[in-house]
C-alpha cells in the first residue's frame, strides 16, 4: 500500500475548540465547511458533537451530510440558501440560516413555513463581499421580525483583515457594526479565528451568549504570518506523512527532477518521497521548504511532481529507504509550508486529496 496518509488527531481538535471558547468567553460554532478544511467533516463533527454549541457549513449539501451522519444540534448555513426551494429542507432539518441579501429576505417573507426560522442577519460592515448595507440593516431586521417567520435573529458580520495584527480595519468594521445595530436586540456573532486569537481587547463588552465562528484554529493552524502568543497554544490536528521510497547519491552538478529546477552543489544524497501535488502537496513549494525525516528537519529540493517529491538527505545519515517523512504536522507547521509555497494553510488543507484520512482519539 502506498504510504502517503493524513493522520487526524481528534483530541487536538477538541483542545483547539476548547481554546476558542476559553479565549473568546463566548459560544462557538465549529466551522466544518469544505469537509472540515480537508479533515473530514463527519468525523470532526462527531468528535465535537458532545461539547460544541453548534456547527457552521457553507451550504445545505454540507449540512445534510452531517444530519445524515447523525449530527444533531444547530448547524448554520453560512451563506443561507442559494435557491428558494432549499427553505423546505432548512425547515425539515432544523438548520440555521444566514440572510445576507434582500432577495433572501423576500423569499422568507413569501414562504409558507410552519415553524419559525433561526436567522443570522449578516451586515456588510466593510468586507464588501456579502451582507446587507449598514443603512439597510435595521429595516431588514424589522421586516424579518414583522414577517412572523422568524423565531430569533442573531446579529452577524465578518472581518476582512483580522489576520493583520497591526491593521485598524477590524476596529473600523466593529464601529460600523455597532452603530448600525443600535437598538436591535439579539445575540452577536462577529469573530472568525484571527479575531478570536488576535483581538481579545476589541470584544471586552461581548456577552457569554454571543457567538464566535472558529474555523482554521480548530485544525491547529495559525491564520497569522507572524508569531502570535494565543496561536502558539494551538495543537496541529493533521499530520501529513509518507515514506522514502528511493534513495540515490549524486555527485556535484547533477540535476534532480523536472526541468532541472535543482542542481546539486555538492555530493548530495537524495530521498524520494511518495507524495506529490496530486495528493494536495503544493506544487509551488520551493527548494528549501521544511520537511521532517524520522524526526529530523531537512529541506525539499527540486520540483514537486504529481506523485513524488525529493528531499536532501545529505546531513541525515540515519535516514534511508522506509524512513518516515512528515510533510506537515507537529514538527513542520502547515502554515510554514503554505507560506513558502505562496499559499495559506486554509488552502493547502482544502487541497488534500487521494491520501487516506486516518483518525485517532475518536
Ligand atoms: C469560513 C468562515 C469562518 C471561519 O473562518 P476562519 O478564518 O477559518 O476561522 C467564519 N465565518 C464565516 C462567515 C466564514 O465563512
Amino acid at each position: 500500500m502506498r504510504p502517503a496518509r493524513a493522520l487526524i488527531d481528534l483530541q487536538a481538535l477538541r483542545h483547539n475548540y476548547r481554546l476558542a471558547r476559553e479565549l473568546s468567553g463566548a459560544r462557538a460554532l465549529a466551522v466544518v465547511k469544505a469537509d472540515a478544511y480537508g479533515h473530514g467533516a463527519v468525523r470532526c463533527a462527531q468528535a465535537l458533537q458532545d461539547e460544541a454549541d453548534g456547527f457552521a457549513v457553507a451550504c445545505i449539501e454540507e449540512a445534510l451530510q452531517l444530519r445524515e451522519a447523525g449530527i444533531r444540534g444547530p448547524i448554520l448555513l453560512l451563506e443561507g440558501f442559494f435557491e428558494a426551494d432549499e427553505l423546505a429542507l432548512i425547515e425539515r432539518h432544523e438548520l440555521w440560516c444566514v440572510v445576507h441579501s434582500l432577495w433572501q429576505l423576500e423569499v422568507i417573507e413569501r414562504s409558507a413555513l410552519s415553524k419559525p426560522l433561526c436567522v443570522w442577519l449578516k451586515m456588510d460592515s466593510g468586507m464588501h463581499r456579502v451582507g446587507l448595507h449598514p443603512a439597510d440593516y435595521k429595516a431588514a431586521y424589522q421586516r424579518l421580525q414583522a414577517s412572523g417567520k422568524v423565531a430569533k435573529i442573531v446579529l452577524m458580520s465578518h472581518f476582512a483583515r483580522a489576520d493583520e495584527l497591526d491593521c485598524p480595519r477590524s476596529q473600523e468594521q466593529l464601529a460600523v457594526f455597532q452603530l448600525a445595530r443600535q437598538g436591535l436586540v439579539g445575540e452577536v456573532s462577529l469573530r472568525n479565528s484571527p479575531a478570536v486569537l488576535g483581538w481579545p481587547r476589541l470584544f471586552q463588552n461581548q456577552q457569554p451568549s454571543d457567538w464566535v465562528r472558529p474555523g482554521i484554529m480548530l485544525y491547529g493552524a495559525t491564520p497569522f504570518e507572524q508569531q502570535q502568543a494565543a496561536a502558539a497554544r494551538l495543537l496541529p490536528v493533521m499530520c501529513l506523512e509518507s515514506k522514502i521510497i528511493s534513495v540515490r547519491e549524486l555527485p556535484a552538478g547533477e540535476p534532480v527532477g523536472y526541468v532541472a529546477r535543482f542542481v546539486s552543489e555538492r555530493p548530495t544524497r537524495v530521498g524520494v518521497v511518495a507524495m506529490g501535488y496530486a495528493d494536495g502537496y503544493p506544487r509551488h513549494a520551493p527548494t528549501g521548504t521544511p520537511v521532517a525525516v524520522d524526526g529530523q528537519l531537512t529541506r525539499l529540493i527540486g520540483r514537486v511532481s504529481m506523485d513524488m517529491l525529493t528531499l536532501d538527505l545529505s546531513d541525515l545519515s540515519q535516514a534511508g529507504l522506509g524512513s518516515r517523512v512528515e510533510l506537515w504536522g507537529k514538527q513542520v507547521l502547515a502554515s510554514d509550508v503554505a507560506l513558502q509555497a505562496g499559499s495559506i494553510p486554509y488552502q493547502i488543507f482544502c487541497n488534500l486529496r487521494r491520501v487516506p484520512l486516518l483518525y485517532n482519539g475518536s
